[in-house]
């Protein structure tokens, strides 16, 4: 047992910056809201404990420019389609490409149907998702699209293909890589927690204007305070599991029944998943290995 490490029960949760902020309760966001002139949300009727109040979708075009991206159209559902083309012809825009955050299906299941809808393409990182009629982005590049730029931001940790979007106002279209509520899910094993931090980082060097989360509420009055709050938020589950194995082998379930004992069951496997994510990046780090039988131990 390490001497000097706190013990489980002293350890203190980072604050959340958003509790002090005036975001809509859940299940509360309008179903169209426009942000910007560059950016106008649409929120898709698949709320859900992962999806929050459901998947945002985003129309993002120079409003002059009769054009508009749509950034994760979410859901393959008709009652969310009408209310995309609704925004669209409010915009008087019409849709000429379809960006992809990641695979996830409360993201990308309408991208391919819903190109072939609008006659545009599907840009994304990952070839399955882009189609083959579509486009592979690269990390860093510029696109010019709908009278604007966009600039796609490698964010690998959530899943491993995770983009986000830079718009030329300085706002960062973030997917799952910060939520508008809460903290986000790094997968496992899909997902990495190192690549996490480290587009955790990136994005804040970005300077953010906004963060546009792929659910939840728009995150404006403070995007940096968040970022350094998902940062601290990981580094506090990292403390919680070294200080659990410091002088007892414990299986990740075991981990996860304390460690999220205040959240849904419902949610317990996503947790899981965050979970595994840290004891792989600490066992990389040799601070913890697999004592006996699946249970892990410092050292
Ligand atoms: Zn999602």
């Amino acid at each position: 047992m390490n001497a000097t490490a706190p013990g489980f029960a002293e350890l203190v949760p980072p604050a959340d910056p958003r509790t002090g902020w005036t975001l809509p309760d859940l299940g509360q966001m309008p179903v169209v809201t426009s942000l910007e002139p560059l950016v106008t949300r649409v929120l898709a009727p698949n709320p859900s404990g992962m999806t929050l109040d459901g998947t945002n979708t985003y129309l993002v075009g120079e409003p002059a420019s009769g054009q508009a991206v749509l950034v994760d159209p979410g859901p393959d559902d008709p009652v969310h389609l009408d209310s995309v083309r609704e925004a669209l012809a409010d915009r008087d825009a019409r849709c000429v490409a379809i960006l992809v955050t990641h695979h996830h299906r409360d993201h990308a299941e309408a991208a391919l149907p819903w190109a072939a809808h609008f006659g545009t393409p599907v840009c994304a990182s990952a070839p399955a998702v882009a189609g083959p009629r579509g486009r592979v982005l690269a990390p860093g590049e510029r696109l010019r699209l709908a009278g604007t730029t966009i600039d796609v931001v490698p964010t690998p940790g959530h899943t491993a293909d995770h983009l986000a979007f830079r718009i030329e106002s300085g706002a960062v279209l973030a997917g799952d890589h910060v939520l508008g509520r809460g903290t986000s899910v790094v997968t496992h094993p899909e997902g990495d927690l190192e690549a996490y931090l480290d587009s955790l980082r990136r994005v804040h060097d970005l300077g953010p204007s906004a963060l546009y989360p792929g659910h939840g509420p728009e995150l404006t009055q403070n995007p940096i305070a968040v970022l350094d709050f998902y940062r601290a938020h990981r580094e506090f589950r990292e403390e919680q599991i070294l200080a659990l194995l410091s002088n007892r082998a414990q299986p990740v379930s075991a981990l996860v029944e304390v460690i999220y004992a205040a959240v849904p069951r419902a949610l317990w496997p996503a947790a899981e998943q965050s979970t595994r994510a840290a004891l792989a990046k600490l066992e990389g780090q040799g601070r913890i290995h697999v004592a006996q039988d699946g249970a892990w131990l410092v050292g």
